[in-house]
């Protein structure tokens, strides 16, 4: 068994000899399969959470409710969640309340796709009631059990079963995919805060290009925050991230691109993007805006903006514009490291340098006389220091 496996092995020990069962299960079982590295792993067991309290002395109550438990053992922190059915949904959500239950089958019957429903048990041997392996060997996404009524229990999982074609480039099985087409509507109940989670992995798969145009083909884009009427757009937004390796977040830039957004807020507010990702987002798209109008590279907008986010607005500009011959990282790094300075707190003089020398009092002129020193200090027209800057501006 791999090693992030093996590691927790001891850990279920524990639990089985506290007289309760326990299996790795969800994502991890699934990537492991597919032969893909292993984030964390994920332990299903027939112990409630409190019992689970009292067999292990580290532990934090992350979802309690929903009967996960963190357990911290040698230096790792693993999900333990109890066993559970889900019982009665209300608006096509998750339910509030949870039932536990001590039989694996069952948890296993409430998990959404069959890939996602395998237990494994510490020597390695698959439980599998659903098929699983047989759907991944023939890289097929289907519903554990009736797709329209597991839609109608939680939406959200039409999202994640188009970011799973997006990650793994698998097909949906047909009435999986049928069913999705039907219900997007009941996408409109779910928070957004979910949706987001999910729309943000299905960016970042490699086959994304894919999984855009089915959120368009089966309808489910116009029930999303923002996109309702951004079909053609979506679409051609997937064009442009076919074999690029943009990052995700970049992805919102040229969707605000073709939909002719002068200002992305709106749309990254509604998606609920923290301050933090807006503010980066935001420079990224004003970088490739002083791009686009310049066409070059300025020492300048490089000096503004820094090597890292010129090299994702230059990516994102070849992207959007069907040019091959992007300019290389490797140049803007180089142009970034010969520039003079790289922040206006090492310019060699000051405004009170200014003052003094001509003998004025503070103002307007200040700010925009460093401006120009900057600009000429930026573009190598003067030495950086404080005599030549002054003769500089004698002349
Ligand atoms: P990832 O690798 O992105 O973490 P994952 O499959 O582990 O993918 P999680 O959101 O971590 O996804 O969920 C863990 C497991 O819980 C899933 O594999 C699945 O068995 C189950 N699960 C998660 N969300 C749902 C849902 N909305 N409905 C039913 N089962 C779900
Ligand atoms: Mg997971």
């Amino acid at each position: 068994m791999i090693e992030p496996f093996q590691k927790a092995i001891p850990l279920l020990n524990r639990i089985e000899r506290a007289g309760f069962e326990a299996y790795f299960v969800g994502g991890s079982v699934r990537d492991y399969l597919l032969n893909k590295p292993i984030e964390d792993v994920d332990i299903a067991t027939s112990a409630e959470p409190e019992e689970i309290k009292s067999i292990f002395s580290k532990t934090v109550d992350v979802g309690i409710e929903h009967g996960t438990v963190l357990v911290l053992f040698e230096g790792e922190s693993y999900e333990v969640t109890t066993f559970r059915s889900e019982g009665k949904y209300e608006d096509f959500r998750r339910p509030k309340q949870v039932t536990f239950i001590r039989s694996l089958r069952e948890d296993l019957q409430r998990r959404d796709f069959t890939m996602n429903a395998i237990a494994m048990t510490k020597e390695g041997k698959l439980i599998d009631p659903f098929f699983g392996q047989a759907d991944l060997d023939h890289q097929i996404i289907r519903t554990v059990g009736n797709p329209e009524e597991r839609f109608r229990e939680d939406a959200l999982r039409m999202m994640r079963a188009i970011r799973f074609v997006s990650q793994l480039a698998f097909r949906l099985e047909k009435h999986t995919e049928r069913a999705i087409q039907k219900n997007g509507h009941l996408l409109e109940h779910i928070a957004v805060e979910r949706k987001l989670a999910e729309f943000k992995k299905l960016l970042n798969g490699k086959n994304r290009a894919e999984a855009l145009n089915l959120l368009v083909r089966l309808q489910l884009y116009r029930f999303l925050p923002g996109l309702n009427n951004f079909a053609q757009q979506i679409e051609q937004v997937a064009q442009y991230v076919n074999h690029t390796d943009l990052r995700g977040e970049d992805i919102w830039i040229l969707l605000g691109i073709t939909s002719k957004l002068d200002n992305l807020n709106p749309l990254l507010k509604e998606w609920k993007l923290s301050n933090k990702e807006i503010k980066m987002i935001r420079t990224v798209y004003e970088a490739y805006e002083e791009r686009r109008r310049r066409k070059e590279w300025t020492k300048e907008l490089i000096f503004r903006f820094g090597p890292e986010f010129c090299i994702r607005a230059e990516q994102i500009y070849c992207a959007a514009h069907g040019e091959k011959n992007s300019e290389s990282a490797e140049k803007l790094h180089q142009i970034y490291a010969s520039l003079p300075i790289k922040n206006r707190s090492e310019l060699a003089v000051t405004g009170n340098d200014l003052m003094g020398w001509h003998s004025r009092s503070g103002g307007p002129w200040i700010k925009e006389t460093l401006e120009k020193i900057e600009r000429a200090v930026i573009n190598g027209e003067v030495e950086n220091d404080k005599a030549s800057i002054k003769g500089w501006l004698d002349s």
